[in-house]
């Protein structure tokens, strides 16, 4: 009666194995000063153009005449047209009826899985942020992983002997911070024509690239509107963890088995999913505004510096790593061959500073260790320089 994938699905002890760890250190050393640099969530606050909208859209809600109900389950065309004219700000060129508004990248991460057989094959790249695998697990997928690793710089190419159905593609990467380049996104294009495989890509992290040569979009790439769908999220864009909005881009041109992936989205978004909420939806539309691009750059800015100083530190410290650059994610080879719990744990130890375990992302995650750039600056800046003393010696 139950589905018996849910056995399959590997439980996560990452983060409450951290947060146990890091209470008992706190507990045997209670005047320890702990810096977090683990977490993945923003901590500045919502724009003000933002929490403006979203208070005129709260009084509109109050009154009869400009009262919301349902709303179109895909979005409302106010938003889309805002998100077209941020992709047309990339020069990119998308269709209105391209864009699905969301509650988030990681629903919509999930639920595109109803538009594909049981019976496919899917590539992951591993390290990997840990949704695609777990979705997949669940609908009893079979998965092959394809290797990030030192000697590709974390950014693996389509193997050519290997044939998928579809293929995940995080780029700025979570957790690795690396990007690819248009070269790398071609390839992988082609391979997914040629295979006609379908690419979930996914630019959570596409407001972190600052290199003008990098692509923010797939769509920037020729021919990926026959094989790609990109999710997207005011997550990171705008401090959007805790309000909930993000944009599916399914191309109109987008074909297989004879069947457009656009419609078959839009069904299952009006059978399935109502719609973000209104208000969200005014504060969303916000972030694209003049004013709100100009706020949220400032918070960028922010984060970008954090990572600026914990790049300059492991650049000073010889310490091979990815991200950090177009990336809130710096991910560095722990020293001496260390083992990434081991380092973990020295880093706790003898610096109170708390980082991620690399081998928590996958296999070949072990030996490496993530460190991220949302924290409060004075702090990171202070990590920074723990960092320095400990590992300078
Ligand atoms: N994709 C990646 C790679 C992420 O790291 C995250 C969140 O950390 C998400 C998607 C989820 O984004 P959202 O908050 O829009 O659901």
């Amino acid at each position: 009666m139950m589905n018996l994938n849910f056995k399959n699905i590997a439980d996560s002890y990452l983060f409450s194995t951290i947060a146990r760890k890091v209470s008992e250190y706190s507990a045997a050393h209670p005047d320890a000063n702990i810096i977090r640099l683990g977490i993945g969530d923003v901590t500045l606050p919502l724009a003000p153009a933002v929490t403006k909208a979203m208070h005129d859209a709260v009084d509109e809600m109050g009154k009869q005449e400009t009262f919301h109900g349902y709303g179109p389950e895909q979005g409302y065309d106010f938003l889309k047209t805002a998100v077209q004219g941020y992709y047309a700000s990339h020069s990119t060129k998308l269709d209105a009826d391209e864009i699905f508004i969301s509650d988030g990248a990681k629903s919509d991460l999930g639920n595109i899985l109803d538009l594909f057989d049981t019976n496919i094959t899917v590539l992951v790249p591993d390290p990997v942020y840990p949704v695609y695998v777990d979705t997949n697990t669940m609908a009893g997928r079979k998965i092959i992983f394809m290797d990030a690793n030192e000697s590709n710089g974390f950014l693996p190419l389509p193997d050519a002997s290997i044939h998928a159905d579809v293929i995940y593609l995080c780029s700025p990467n979570n957790p690795t911070g690396a990007a690819y380049d248009r070269a790398g996104l071609k390839a992988w294009v082609d391979y997914a024509n040629r295979e006609n495989a379908i690419i979930l890509y996914d630019a959570a992290y596409e407001c972190f690239i600052v290199d003008d040569t990098l692509p923010r979009s797939i769509y920037e790439i020729e021919g990926a509107e026959t094989c790609a769908i990109e999710f997207c999220s005011l997550s990171k864009t705008a401090g959007f963890t805790g309000t909930r909005c993000g944009y599916t881009i399914v191309p109109l041109a987008l074909q297989r088995d004879g069947l457009s992936l656009n419609k078959l989205w839009l069904r299952r978004q009006t059978t399935k999913f109502n719609g973000v909420p209104y208000i969200v939806q005014r504060g969303a539309a916000a972030v694209f505004s003049e004013e709100g691009l100009k706020q949220i750059q400032q918070n960028l800015s922010y984060y970008q510096q954090n990572a600026n100083v914990l790049a300059q530190i492991l650049d000073e410290l010889g310490i091979w790593y990815t991200g950090g650059k177009n990336s809130p994610y710096l991910w560095l080879k722990c020293p001496n061959g260390m083992k990434s719990w081991d380092f973990f744990d020295l880093l706790l130890e003898k610096a109170n500073v708390v980082g991620t375990p690399g081998a928590g992302f996958g296999a070949n995650g072990e030996g490496f260790f993530r460190l991220t750039a949302f924290g409060d600056q004075a702090k990171t800046l202070e990590a920074a320089g723990r960092l320095k003393d400990l590992l300078g010696k």
